[in-house]
């Protein structure tokens, strides 16, 4: 059996002229499951074609706009056309626009409100931004090459300078504030290193954390250390982006580093920050060693244990540790 997909334009006065898109064939049984419904390929081309006849409809009804001077004000006339190639989601399309000459002083018109300098569109960028933020930029190249019929940008260094563009866009971008403000805010900031493939190359110290609100407002945030990302600026905005007012009370969480728990400070959260389940349970656990190590000499340790652990409480792993060596230099 087969179909013919037809596009039929809908104007204001019905229906207006069709375009057949395409012929898909398949066979009257269903012996083979692979044979059920389109193929992933069908599906892309199928995609194709109709963002293509659409964009030429949308093309052709934007050219018959005549511009006017913006010199003199008179009416202008077609000087000329020119093809706009655009990356779309679905494929790469070709917009074939005219330019416009003023009659009466020459003056040249791209016409009326077209982005000229646009090569893709929005869609598509904020797409390949998202995949890139989550996977490798080879493995987002590779992802949209499988599901989307993009053929524009296709190679894995011309998405990560895209990706690159498009967040150093977005960091220029004002905050955009919600309506509604939120009531406390959490902060949480750790930091971790990203190892180098290359031998020899150097490791990124990286800061990442997010805040979130009650109502479940949440934005992310990251930067390379020493690096010209601000990262107490960057909290800033991402805390004005959540809602913060100047009531709303801050909480942060942190590690115990004096350089991790200065940034909330200077982010302008006042209280101090406090350490994270995760850390809790990482000194906990260091005690719980150490503990372990003592009670295993005896009396005389349990002692040094009891007196070394009233005196240092859940600070400072280290400083047990060197009572430790000490207890069992001791023994
Ligand atoms: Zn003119």
């Amino acid at each position: 059996m087969a179909w013919m997909l037809r596009l039929v334009k809908i104007g204001v006065e019905g229906e207006g002229p069709c375009t057949d898109i395409m012929e898909i064939r398949r066979p009257n049984d269903l012996v083979d499951i692979a044979n059920l419904g389109l193929t992933l390929a069908e599906a892309k081309l199928l995609l194709a074609r109709v963002q293509r006849e659409i964009v030429a409809a949308q093309a052709r009804s934007h050219a018959v706009r005549r511009p006017d001077c913006a010199r003199c004000g008179d009416v202008c006339r077609v000087k000329d056309y020119r093809d706009h190639a655009v990356s779309t989601l679905f494929g790469q399309v070709t917009l074939r626009l005219p330019r416009f000459r003023c009659a009466a002083c020459g003056g040249i018109e791209a016409g009326i409100a077209w982005p000229s300098h646009c090569r893709s569109t929005p869609e598509l960028d904020r797409l390949q931004a998202h995949l890139c933020a989550v996977m490798t930029y080879r493995t987002a190249t590779d992802v949209l090459g499988q599901m989307f019929p993009v053929d524009a940008g296709t190679h894995h260094e011309t998405l990560r300078r895209h990706t690159l563009k498009v967040g150093e866009a977005l960091g220029e971008c004002a905050t955009i504030r919600p309506d509604t403000a939120a009531s406390p805010i959490v902060v949480t900031l750790d930091s971790t290193f990203i190892r180098s493939r290359a031998e020899g190359k150097r490791h990124l110290e990286v800061r990442v954390g997010n805040v979130e609100t009650q109502s479940g407002g949440r934005q992310v945030f990251g930067a390379v250390a020493k690096s010209s990302t601000p990262i107490a600026e960057l909290i800033r905005r991402n805390l004005d982006a959540v809602g913060r007012t100047e009531d709303t009370a801050l909480t942060a969480f942190t590690d115990g580093c004096p350089g991790l728990r200065r940034i909330p400070a200077d982010a302008g959260v006042t209280t101090p920050p406090m350490l994270d389940w995760f850390h809790v349970a990482m000194r906990l656990q260091h005690l719980k060693q150490i503990a372990g190590t003592l009670l295993d000499h005896g009396n005389d340790s349990r002692q040094i244990l009891t007196h070394g652990l009233l005196r240092s409480g859940a600070r400072a792993a280290s400083g047990v540790a060197a009572r430790t060596a000490a207890a069992r230099a001791a023994c």
